[in-house]
């Protein structure tokens, strides 16, 4: 239709949204239709392709494309309604400092939600200047039997922030996931350069000469790449699609069930169960088991009782 572009949401604030288009960072609203017509899930969010009309006066996103994927947490107090935090994601690089913050249960448990919403893992280990020897925590994760890349970086020093540079993808998008503190911001100045401040970054321009000025969501990396830094995104609870098969989140311990002596082996008080077998014998890492209990547990809502734990 005549006057339709195509712009990619990078920040929201209050009613307006800001779109990296072809000409430059452009302000806009919702329209009628969308603003009045839509549940929340619906309205764009960072990440969304969105049609919209640039007028004189203001620009209005008149529709959203079809999501490829979203990123979503519970909303805080609602078990079933959930907040949309970003869309179109292709990798997550889950970020941990190796201070303090290290904790493998819970990178368990953000690998399982970002590949539960269907997106690659990255695990990136920062602040790798604090650590002797970085090889024990590599083969930490490695216990995970994700096959996920690993890096290890410190944006202190520089080190390793090649490594991750050059295994960008082109045309990709790119989420960060980490709590507060392990470096989201230093590496987001790293990766691009210190091109983009975190904060107040000024656009250039767009066709209609308007200037905006925002603090954006989205960065663009040297190679073309796109890192989307969400607020929410910074913590999120374990939520979980209903209908998702928990085995298939968790490769090592779904290997192991063809061997449960009951094909619908919900591997909790089950008898003949290869995979608490596995368990008690070492073979599976009881990281990878709790985090599955924690999520079945969370799908079915209900008490399990978990017996012969070591
Ligand atoms: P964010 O909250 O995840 O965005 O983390 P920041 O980028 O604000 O960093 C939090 C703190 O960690 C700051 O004091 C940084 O100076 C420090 N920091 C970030 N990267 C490194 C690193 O590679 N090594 C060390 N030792 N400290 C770091
Ligand atoms: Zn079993």
């Amino acid at each position: 239709q005549q006057d339709h572009s195509i712009g990619r949401v990078i920040s929201i604030k209050g009613f307006k949204y800001y779109l990296m288009t072809e000409n430059g960072e452009l302000e806009t609203e919702l329209s009628g239709k969308l603003l009045y017509g839509s549940e929340n899930e619906d309205l764009p969010k960072v990440g969304d392709w969105v049609y919209f009309l640039d007028y004189d006066k203001s620009g209005y996103i008149i529709d959203i494309l079809p999501r490829k994927n979203s990123m979503s947490r519970k909303t805080p107090g609602n078990k079933t309604e959930k907040q949309i935090l970003a869309a179109n994601v292709d990798y997550a690089f889950i970020v941990q400092g190796l201070d303090r913050d290290y904790n493998i249960m819970r990178l368990e448990r953000y690998l399982t939600q970002v590949v539960a919403c269907n997106i690659t893992p990255i695990v990136i280990l920062n602040k790798a200047d604090l650590v002797e020897n970085m090889r024990l925590y590599e083969e930490e994760v490695l216990k995970l039997q994700r096959n996920c890349e690993i890096f290890f970086c410190s944006t202190l020093t520089g080190l390793g922030i090649d490594r991750i540079l050059n295994s960008l993808k082109e045309a990709k998008t790119y989420i960060l996931i980490g709590s507060s503190g392990v470096g989201k911001s230093s590496l987001i100045n790293s990766l691009t350069n210190n091109e983009m401040q975190k904060t107040n970054a000024t656009s250039k321009a767009n066709s209609k000469g308007k200037h905006t000025t925002t603090t954006r969501d989205l960065f663009l990396l040297p190679n073309g790449s796109l890192l989307i830094d969400t607020p929410g995104m910074r913590e999120f609870g374990l939520t979980s699609e209903e209908g998702v098969n928990t085995n298939s989140l968790f490769p090592a311990l779904e290997a192991l069930s063809a061997q449960c002596r009951y094909s619908d082996c919900r591997h909790l008080n089950e008898e003949a169960c290869a995979v608490k077998d596995a368990v008690n014998m070492g073979a599976l890492p009881l990281e990878i088991y709790e985090s599955y209990v924690k999520l079945l547990k969370e799908q079915r809502r209900f008490e399990i009782r978990i017996e012969d734990k070591k």
